[in-house]
């Protein structure tokens, strides 16, 4: 039986990732400090033998005993609400946390993939994003925390691969969502479902002719086993091209879930990207991946989950 770590556990796409390689047959070890995460997203796995759960900051040392065959690591925020809010404890998770990981990749002789993002394009200039497009950041703009800890975990995750020949996958996630995503953490599904559960007009940010091209996270949780499990050292785009301006998915939304609230502006963050698009040809070739689940059913599978959240869990607000 092999043995993968996976980092960010309690996390959306962790615990996804978790359920996966437990049904794969592999002993799952989970690491997270709950950030940003929560303990019901692995409540389920806790009492499963081939589960083990620990409870640990990566950017502090990470010691384990056992063998280990593979290495995730997803643990870092992943909403710019979350990522404004602890700057310093995305850009250490990011570098130092990717740091001992790699350690503990290269000492155990074990395979790392670490989930890197489509913010490393910054606002792209290049248009879908392929992976050869080097981006456009804004280092001290207030999503820099985020985009340049995400660079550096690429950076030298290279250096790893190069210097220590440790064997490392890289995935450029981009907008992925589904169940057990934070009703509060501020992106734009769970603040859209939100609102329209509580009866509150829809915020759209700016004018709204923002784009993004939302995956659901089953076909994510596919592309990251596929690319663990190929040879393929660079970084590789996972995500859904159908892209979609945020206005035009605000009313897409209110004809989902059958709102009578309408839609509010608000002012557009700083440097938020005025278009995303992944180009997925590499993925393709080299994965034979190609996401197979429709907006209309991901989004409906992830209303039907938020409309089940308790009353508390509505209306708790973190912001
Ligand atoms: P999430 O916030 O739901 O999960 C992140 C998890 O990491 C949380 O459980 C949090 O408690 C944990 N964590 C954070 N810092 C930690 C630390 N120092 N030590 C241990 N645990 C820590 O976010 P998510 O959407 O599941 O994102 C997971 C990963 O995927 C992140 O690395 C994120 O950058 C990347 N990603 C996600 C998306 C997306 O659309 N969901 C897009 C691009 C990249
Ligand atoms: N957004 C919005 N209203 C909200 C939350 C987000 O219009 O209540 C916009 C946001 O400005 C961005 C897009 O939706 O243009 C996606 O935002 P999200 O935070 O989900 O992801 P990211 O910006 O990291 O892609």
């Amino acid at each position: 039986m092999k043995t993968i770590l996976i980092t960010g556990a309690a996390g959306f796409l962790g615990s996804h990732l978790c359920d996966r390689f437990i049904k794969e047959g592999y002993k799952v070890i989970g690491m997270d400090n709950f950030i940003t995460g929560d303990k019901k997203n692995i409540s389920h796995l806790l009492d499963n033998l081939n589960f083990q759960f620990i409870n640990h900051d990566v950017t502090e040392y990470i010691a384990i005993d056992e063998s280990v065959d593979y290495i995730l690591h997803f643990a870092s925020p992943a909403s710019p609400i979350d990522y404004l809010k602890i700057p310093i404890q995305t850009l250490k998770v990011g570098s130092l946390g990717t740091h001992n990981l790699l350690g503990l990749a290269k000492a155990k002789n074990a395979r790392i993939l670490i989930a890197s993002t489509s913010e490393i394009y910054g606002d792209p200039l290049v248009h879908p994003q392929t992976e050869d497009y080097y981006g456009n950041v804004n280092t001290i703009g207030p999503r820099g925390v985020y985009d340049e800890a995400k660079r550096f975990q690429e950076s030298i995750t290279m250096a790893y691969h190069t210097f220590h020949g440790v064997e490392t996958r890289i995935v450029r996630i981009f907008n992925t969502y589904g169940p057990r995503m934070r009703l509060n953490d501020g992106r734009v599904i769970p603040a859209f479902m939100g609102q329209a559960l509580r009866g509150e007009d829809l915020t759209v940010f700016g004018d709204g002719s923002q784009t993004r091209s939302f995956c659901y996270v089953d076909d994510q949780v596919e592309g990251i086993y596929r690319l663990l499990l190929s040879d393929y050292a660079k970084p590789v785009n996972i995500g859904n091209p159908h892209e979609i301006s945020i206005s035009d998915f605000a009313e897409e939304i209110i004809k989902l879930t059958g709102t009578t609230q309408k839609v509010i502006y608000k002012d557009l963050p700083v440097n938020d990207p005025m278009q995303r698009q992944p180009d997925i040809s590499l993925a393709k070739k080299l994965l034979g991946w190609e996401p197979k689940v429709g907006r209309e059913e991901g989004m409906k599978i992830t209303f039907d989950y938020f409309k089940s959240l308790t009353e508390d869990e509505l209306y708790k607000s973190e912001h």
